[in-house]
């Protein structure tokens, strides 16, 4: 994370007003000293998201994200901090000083530009290489699957020689230090020994949203191991963050939908044969992160992944990452062990497009997955995938579409719509009549409160932190997110700063943090007494941390004996001791 100086931070959020920032993305209405509006973060109909002008945050009581201004700016925009601290500045002409980034920082940055330089560098090399004889069986591999020349530019296809050290060579004629080289990704070390990454492989560059190229992907020529081999995560390219042909995405207009694919060479035959846009994870399940890069385009995605077992996992794990962010999913399916490269080749766009028209919404697709399973000419395959298919519908939320389904299931296995719908509520008790969860759960959420709750005051009175003095330390805290929050604001009330809200969260550098914070930022502060009402929130704590240690101790007595039971016995008089005391303090 970037750092800049704490004050010119505080001018920086001062000139840009969060409600200000955020109503050029969403449309806000003012409601009872809030402000409102629909959640960019997630799909909702009626809105949740709150932006408070006083304490300059936001927060989205559906999705429970939340954070100050640059928060804001980096999860709409998909930004680092520094470039939603850069985007601020220049939206108020307050000049970004050299002098504010810490040399840390700016080295950092130095370092990104040289790698991306050394990958254009490189990705120039295997262009040349797959056009020279070196290539040229990799060049005839391309022309065979369809992708003419027009493809390879437009993708910047290239080919890594079979040679240990082209690449390494070509960067230290170029003047790259070995230390840079080496942490490039280009090269690898092993043994102490540096070689090229990639060898004998026809290679995708990997293209970020602002045209550089990061990273690599490599598809070994004939046989060999591993088939696809991408740059491993370095300082520029996070693979969890990015998307094969999103640079291709990035470039269209009106971009209606986007298919997702497995792999480089599924993009590459996809928009080779007139597909408009297509993307690919870079060799990990889809990421929350890559749904959100992804919204920035367009609402409607295709989920194309290879009609295999491996396939249908990826897509059911890609479904719920791609619905919990609000997009409109579809799954395409292609027969077994074909992919939507071998498909259009076969095809072509018009069958393709055929399969788009036959593609299935989510839940169709779960309870096409379930039905694949059971063997639907026997009594307990049907009874099996009944109950499957009961429990997929369960968690529909239109009646309609439940209904609907129940039919189609009804039809399918002779049970009655009714009883697969009911299927849900024999679910539903058991799952509450389970009461050692329940106990714990409500175990936790008091603990969760008093953490809650002291937090949110320590936030609006972070002066009183110093007079708790050493009644208050971080082993108080279960929750580790609580934690984080209670360290930053300790660190800073150390440091003699009393944040703000939106200061607070600056520090921050956990997501999930960030949010908590900006949750507890919206709890009402009514104590008439916050001194003794946070004192009140410590002996709750207190006392929680007391009990955990009492159930630990006992749990060892079961098994201990001698001098050690002897031991356990006496610390646990001693807590009883403490908790009694601590108990009659809370006064009622
Ligand atoms: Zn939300």
């Amino acid at each position: 994370m970037a750092r800049f100086d704490d004050v010119w931070l505080s001018e920086l959020y001062a000139k840009n007003d969060i409600v200000d920032v955020i109503s050029s993305y969403v449309t806000l209405t003012e409601r009872g000293g809030r402000y409102w509006g629909l959640c960019p973060f997630h799909h909702e109909k009626t809105p949740s998201f709150s932006v408070s002008r006083d304490r300059q945050l936001f927060y989205c009581f559906g999705c429970k994200q939340g954070g100050n201004v640059a928060n804001f700016l980096m999860k709409a925009d998909n930004l680092t901090f520094g470039e939603a601290v850069e985007m601020l500045a220049r939206r108020v002409g307050l000049p970004v000083p050299k002098a504010v980034e810490d040399s840390e920082y700016r080295e950092i940055r130095e370092k990104k530009k040289k790698i991306a330089e050394m990958h254009r560098l490189a990705a120039r090399y295997y262009f040349d290489t797959l056009h020279s004889p070196a290539g040229a069986r990799a060049l005839e591999y391309l022309k065979r699957r369809g992708i003419g020349e027009e493809d390879i530019r437009r993708f910047g296809l290239g080919f890594a020689p079979d040679s240990w050290d082209s690449v390494a060579k070509l960067l230290e004629e170029n003047g790259y230090p070995q230390a840079l080289i080496r942490e490039s990704g280009l090269v690898t070390v092993k043994n102490g020994k540096c070689f090229d990454t990639f060898r004998s492989r026809v290679m995708f560059p990997i293209i970020n949203v602002f045209g550089e190229v990061i990273a690599f992907g490599g598809r070994v020529l004939g046989s060999g191991e591993p088939k696809y081999l991408n740059t491993r995560d370095t300082l520029l390219f996070n693979k969890r963050r990015n998307l094969y042909g999103i640079d291709i995405l990035r470039k269209q207009r009106d971009v209606k939908s986007v298919v997702i694919v497995e792999g480089y060479m599924d993009v590459v035959s996809l928009v080779a044969h007139g597909v408009k846009a297509a993307v690919a994870s870079l060799g990990t399940a889809l990421t929350r992160e890559q749904a959100v890069l992804l919204k920035r385009y367009t609402q409607n995605v295709y989920l194309s992944y290879d009609g295999d077992e491996a396939g249908e996992i990826a897509t059911q794990k890609a479904l719920s990452i791609l619905e919990a962010e609000g997009l409109n999913v579809r799954v395409i399916r292609y027969p077994d062990g074909m992919d939507p490269d071998d498909f259009i080749r076969k095809y072509g766009l018009a069958g393709f497009a055929k399969k788009v028209k036959a593609s299935l919404p989510p839940d169709g697709y779960r309870l096409a997955i379930a039905r694949k399973s059971f063997d639907l000419s026997t009594e307990d395959g049907r009874e099996g995938y009944a109950q499957a298919a009961a429990d997929i519908i369960a968690r529909i939320d239109s009646a309609i579409r439940r209904e609907r389904y129940a039919e189609q299931v009804s039809a399918e296995t002779g049970y009655s719509a009714a009883s697969i719908l009911e299927g849900r509520q024999s679910l539903k008790t058991e799952k509450n009549t389970n009461s050692n969860n329940r106990y714990n759960s409500i175990e936790k959420s008091a603990q969760d409160d008093a953490e809650g709750t002291f937090l949110a005051y320590a936030m609006a009175y972070p002066h009183l932190l110093e007079e708790l003095g050493s009644r208050v330390n971080a082993e108080l805290f279960e929750n580790i997110v609580h934690k984080n929050i209670f360290y930053a604001l300790y660190d800073s009330v150390k440091r003699g700063i009393q944040p703000t809200h939106a200061e607070l969260l600056s520090e921050l550098e956990d997501e999930q943090a960030r949010s908590e914070a900006a949750r507890l930022a919206q709890m009402p502060i009514v104590a008439d007494d916050p001194l003794l009402f946070m004192q009140d929130c410590l002996t709750s704590m207190r006392v929680g941390q007391l009990e955990r240690r009492r159930e630990a101790l006992k749990e060892e007595l079961r098994t201990a004996q001698g001098d050690r039971k002897r031991h356990l016995l006496a610390e646990i008089g001693e807590l009883n001791k403490e908790l009694k005391q601590q108990k009659g303090s809370l006064g009622d």
